[in-house]
């Protein structure tokens, strides 16, 4: 089998972000976003080089009567780098057996629902299904649940499928660099994994038991995947469980740590809000629609490269206002359940999705706007 790693300078493979984190102060990081001004907007806004202090200068309270002026710099800048084009991907849930407990989530380890792991029969009834839509970039997702979706679980998954599509990306437990290693060699291209908060004392009121409970072995997680040489790393924090300004800071610093350490790997920002699930908690600072578009257009503003995802947990009529914006990618017609596109559409979500419609309407919208939908990931990646 071909070796398809990036190289990597052994020199590096020592550091991590966790040095770089540990600089900085969560409080410090909030009362510097909360004070800037409108000068600093301003500032932020015109020059050609934004650096922190203007990223937090364009998610401030202050900003927000610049929305209009951020919303049209971000597009322009998005139709520049990208052209008028949209990529599509298809989560498909393999299991839902979790050994975490996380308080936000229908999948966490003492919420009593039936769980079930997808065979490989079933896992192929359901690419039929997502093939025949047209997509040919997919998204895998487990519950973090080592002895029935563990590495051996995952590999087979990609082998059986890769044949099938272009790009495949998993969003499963955070695992060692030979792990990577392995599931590289067996096709897989990105990987997502968000640190859901950068605030470690939040964290661990969210995560009290299983392995996602060690905060640092996840902050350090894009650190094992730049140093197997993955194609692409997801970032995001999951808004809701604290300050948003202030999780969208740290993901600016992990970015950006992450494009200078590992600079031929690429990048993508999620921005999920929390949402009504199984046992749902309600969220601890609200993060409006009004807040996720200047995050959004700020994130497009700090970084014209780093490619911004929007998942189906959004509203129809958001993702139709935003997906000129700034965002590069979408899903559609998602489904949170494995097996909820053919094999059992009524087992339990892992959260509510908001915008159901059908893949071939989603389509229709973005062609609408004038966007030409792409169904693999950026072609660079086969170049
Ligand atoms: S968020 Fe992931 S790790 Fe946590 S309970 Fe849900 S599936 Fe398990």
């Amino acid at each position: 089998m071909t070796d398809t790693r990036l190289p990597i300078p052994a020199k590096i493979q020592n550091k991590t972000f966790k040095d770089t984190f540990d600089k900085y102060s969560w409080d410090e990081v909030l009362t510097g976003i909360l004070s800037k001004t409108k000068e600093d907007v301003k500032k932020a806004l015109h020059t050609s080089k934004r650096d922190f202090e203007d990223f937090k200068a364009l998610i401030s309270p202050a900003a927000k009567p610049f929305l209009e002026e951020m919303a049209s710099l971000s597009y322009q800048i998005t139709k520049k780098r990208f052209g008028n084009t949209i990529q599509m991907y298809a989560p498909m849930y393999l299991s839902n057996e979790c050994q975490n407990i996380c308080t936000y989530c229908g999948f966490s380890m003492t919420n009593k629902i039936p769980r079930r792991t997808l065979t490989d029969a079933e896992i192929l009834k359901e690419v039929d299904f997502i093939k025949s839509k047209g997509y040919d970039h997919i998204l895998l997702v487990t519950g973090e649940a080592n002895k029935t979706v563990g590495v051996d679980y995952i590999n087979n998954a990609i082998k059986l499928i890769r044949s099938r599509f272009s790009n495949i990306t998993i969003e499963v437990q955070p695992l060692d660099k030979p792990d990577y290693e392995l599931l590289m060699e067996s096709g897989l291209y990105a990987v997502l994994v968000y640190q859901e908060t950068y605030h470690k004392d939040e964290y661990k009121k969210h995560h009290p038991k299983g392995k996602k409970s060690n905060f640092n072995y996840r902050l350090e997680t894009p650190d094992r995947l730049g140093q197997a040489g993955i194609y692409k790393i997801g970032l995001g924090a999951l808004f809701g469980l604290e300050d948003w300004r202030a999780d969208s800071f740290f993901t600016a610093l992990h970015l950006k740590y992450l494009q200078k350490t590992y600079w031929k790997t690429k990048y993508s920002i999620s921005f999920p809000r929390l949402r009504p699930h199984s046992g749902g908690l309600e969220p601890k600072v609200e993060m409006t629609d009004s807040d996720l578009v200047q995050l959004i257009c700020a994130f497009r503003l700090f970084d014209e490269d780093v490619e911004l995802s929007m998942s189906t947990r959004e509203s129809e009529v958001f993702r139709e206002n935003i997906v000129q914006l700034g965002i590069t990618s979408i899903s559609a017609e998602s489904k949170t359940n494995p097996g909820g596109y053919v094999v059992e559409p009524q087992s339990l979500e892992q959260f509510e999705i908001s915008d159901e419609r059908p893949t071939e309407e989603v389509v229709e919208m973005l062609k609408g706007k004038g966007l030409e939908v792409v169904w693999k990931d950026w072609e660079d990646f086969h170049g």
